[in-house]
């Protein structure tokens, strides 16, 4: 009888998957602000920054923070302060609302984001490592991961295809490009899903179910 391979053991694809994304998230952390920066940032501040960055042209309240990093109140807040008064972030008034403070970038703050950049290079390097089909297959997988942790209240609302109410999923015969965004009117294909969009519109909680259902139903006719 041939060995089985050692690999397997006990475990099951889904274990070994599940161990593989947590040695990626180790080193998404430990890599993103550690080393390139002589502040010297947690992970958490470096979040706030990139997500600062990333909605730069919303006005980002503290409870806004809090909500689409999955933080505590008092975490954010405590991380917002040390951002202050490191000068990377400032605290503001409103321009639609004077009693309400929001959280912006200073100068020192988007420079301290685009040196941080690079931190993402050695993931994307495995990522290109993929051919584009099976970039596509992991794109579809990421986009069926980060829905059940969002339905498991484990992320905020995720800015991707799959929730959004300008998505149609398998409405085109071509199955390159099944799908239709109907922001920019165009087909789409399962590589050009998004996970964070900044034209995303969140449908309603029985229109993002119907969607999701359209989007696995298709799955299973091809
Ligand atoms: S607007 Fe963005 S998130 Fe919405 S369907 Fe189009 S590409 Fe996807």
């Amino acid at each position: 009888m041939g060995k089985q391979l050692p690999m397997q053991g006990e475990k099951t694809v889904v274990d070994h998957i599940t161990a593989g994304l947590a040695k990626v998230a180790a080193v998404l952390r430990s890599q993103a602000w550690e080393g390139g920066s002589a502040r010297k940032l947690t992970p958490t501040q470096g979040q706030i920054l990139v997500l600062l960055s990333e909605r730069a042209s919303k006005h980002m309240r503290l409870n806004d923070v809090a909500s689409e990093l999955c933080l505590t109140a008092a975490t954010a807040s405590d991380a917002v302060i040390t951002l202050v008064e490191k000068k990377l972030v400032r605290k503001e008034r409103s321009p639609e609302d004077q009693r309400a403070l929001v959280i912006t970038l200073t100068a020192a703050g988007r420079r301290e984001v685009q040196q941080a950049a690079g931190w993402a290079a050695v993931v994307r390097a495995g990522v290109k490592s993929m051919t584009p089909d099976e970039q596509a297959v992991f794109l579809r997988g990421l986009s069926k991961v980060m829905y059940s942790l969002q339905q498991q209240g484990a992320i905020s609302v995720a800015r991707m295809c799959v929730g959004c109410t300008y998505f149609q999923p398998y409405v085109h015969v071509d199955a390159a490009r099944p799908h239709h965004c109907g922001f920019v009117n165009k087909p789409m294909g399962e590589g050009q899903l998004r996970l964070e969009c900044p034209d995303f519109i969140p449908g309603s909680q029985p229109d993002q179910a119907g969607r999701w259902q359209d989007f696995l139903r298709g799955e299973v006719g091809r």
